[in-house]
């Protein structure tokens, strides 16, 4: 497993210019998109508002970037909806303190969210262009407490485990084995699970060795493709 980036945490550096432009519709996204649909943790709200969607889009969709929807990332990858980061986030229940992991880097936006809500985050991402890009990303922004790997994150990073809080962002056929067993006692999983089309956002916590889950809303992710995911992406 090749690690792209490595560096002690770092204060997040300011936007150069001072000024930023997305301000007014990140807000408005914060409002609509969020509050109005009962996201309420002031924790993830202060996190969404703190990173900058539009620096992880693509530059000809920036404009795009605070819209209530996926947008593609290359590679026919998508970065998900405001809305989706936000659920994902809010279950995990992070007070700060966690060791987090990330499943499907993409172009790194979850993971900048999750860093600040917590001490470090892992994030792995199977597609090496992908991860390359989205580690100078994250660096070039100054989220210095996430480290991102490139390889098969169905297999979980053993090396690292256990985690407090595991976060797939792609859909798998059925939970990975080795994710759940790479969690920490009352560590949380979030994932979705389904095929193609369907898809449930499932929560799972872990009590000594019996896992607890919680199915959450219906949801659509690009397939999570690996040794303890599909083999093939599923046909649409
Ligand atoms: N969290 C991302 C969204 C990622 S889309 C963001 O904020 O942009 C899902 C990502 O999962 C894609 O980049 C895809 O390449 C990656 N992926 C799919 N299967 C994977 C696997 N087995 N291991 C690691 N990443 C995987």
């Amino acid at each position: 497993m090749k690690l792209f980036s490595d560096h002690a945490p770092t204060e997040r550096s300011e936007e150069p210019s001072g000024k930023d432009q997305f301000a007014g519709p990140r807000s408005e996204m914060i409002e609509t998109q969020l509050r109005r649909r009962g996201v309420t943790d002031s924790r993830v709200l202060a996190a969404m508002a703190a990173v900058p969607r539009h620096e992880f889009v693509p530059k000809e969709l920036r404009h795009r970037s605070y819209e209530d929807v996926p947008l593609p990332i290359g590679e026919g990858q998508t970065i998900s909806q405001p809305y989706i980061v936000a659920a994902m986030t809010v279950a995990l229940g992070l007070t700060g303190t966690e060791r987090v992991l990330e499943i499907g880097t993409g172009c790194g936006y979850q993971a900048a969210v999750l860093s600040q809500l917590t001490k470090i985050v892992f994030s792995v991402e199977s597609r090496s262009e992908l991860a390359s890009t989205a580690a100078a990303r994250l660096e070039k922004l100054g989220y210095g407490n996430v480290h991102v790997h490139c390889g098969d994150g169905t297999l979980g990073l053993s090396e690292l485990a256990p985690f407090d809080a595991i976060l797939v962002a792609a859909a798998a056929p059925a939970v990975p084995e080795p994710l759940r067993a790479q969690l920490a006692e009352g560590g949380r999983l979030i994932l979705p699970v389904g095929d193609a089309e369907n898809q449930e956002l499932r929560l799972i916590e872990r009590r000594g060795n019996s896992f607890h889950t919680l199915v959450l809303e219906g949801c659509r992710f690009v397939p999570l493709v690996g040794y303890h995911g599909w083999k093939e992406p599923p046909t649409r």
